[in-house]
C-alpha cells in the first residue's frame, strides 16, 4: 500500500470511488474521467506499479473480472464495442502507477476512435520485410 497513491486509498476506503464490483483480490470502479459512457478500471487491491511486477495469477483473477465487466458494461450502455486498455509506464502514457486495466464501452464514429486510430497507425514501420519481424520475433523469443 502506498500512502499517496489514490487507487489504493479507494481500496483501503479512505477515498470514494463509484464501485462496481469487488473481492478479496481485485476492485472495480468507475473513471473519474471517462473516455466514454460506462469506462471503468479493474486494479488489483495490492499495489503493484505494472504488469512487469504483478504476479501471474493475480493477472488471471483480474482478467477474468475484465471479461465480466466488460459484458455488463457492453450490455449496460448499449455499447457496439468495448476497448480494453493497459499502460505500462511514462512512455506508455501511464499516469497513475498503480496497474489498471481500463474497459471503454465504444460507438462507432465515436469521440475516441479518431484518437485510438491514430495510435494504432504503424508509424514509420509500414510493410516490414518478413525477415525483419522473423529477426525481432527470435530475440523476443530468446528473452521469454
Ligand atoms: P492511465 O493513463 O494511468 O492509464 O489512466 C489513469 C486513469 O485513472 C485516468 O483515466 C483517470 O481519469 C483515472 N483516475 C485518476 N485518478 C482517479 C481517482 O482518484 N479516481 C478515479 N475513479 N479515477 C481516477
Ligand atoms: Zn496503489
Amino acid at each position: 500500500m502506498s500512502a499517496v497513491c489514490p487507487f489504493c486509498s479507494i481500496a483501503s476506503g479512505k477515498a470514494q470511488a463509484s464501485i462496481v464490483y469487488e473481492d478479496a483480490t481485485v476492485l472495480v470502479f468507475m473513471d473519474l474521467n471517462p473516455a466514454n459512457f460506462g469506462h471503468t478500471l479493474v486494479v488489483p487491491r495490492e499495489h503493484w506499479e505494472n504488469i512487469y511486477e504483478v504476479p501471474e495469477n493475480v493477472l488471471a483473477d483480474l482478467f477474468s473480472v475484465v471479461k465480466r465487466v466488460s459484458s455488463a458494461a457492453k450490455k449496460t450502455v448499449g455499447a457496439e464495442g468495448i476497448s480494453i486498455l493497459q499502460l505500462n509506464g511514462r512512455a506508455a502514457g501511464q499516469t497513475v502507477t498503480h496497474f489498471h486495466i481500463h474497459i471503454i464501452p465504444r460507438f462507432s464514429g465515436d469521440a475516441i476512435s479518431k484518437a485510438l486510430g491514430a495510435m494504432m497507425e504503424h508509424h514509420g514501420l509500414k510493410n516490414p520485410e518478413k525477415s525483419d519481424l522473423d529477426e525481432i520475433a527470435k530475440k523476443i523469443r530468446e528473452n521469454l
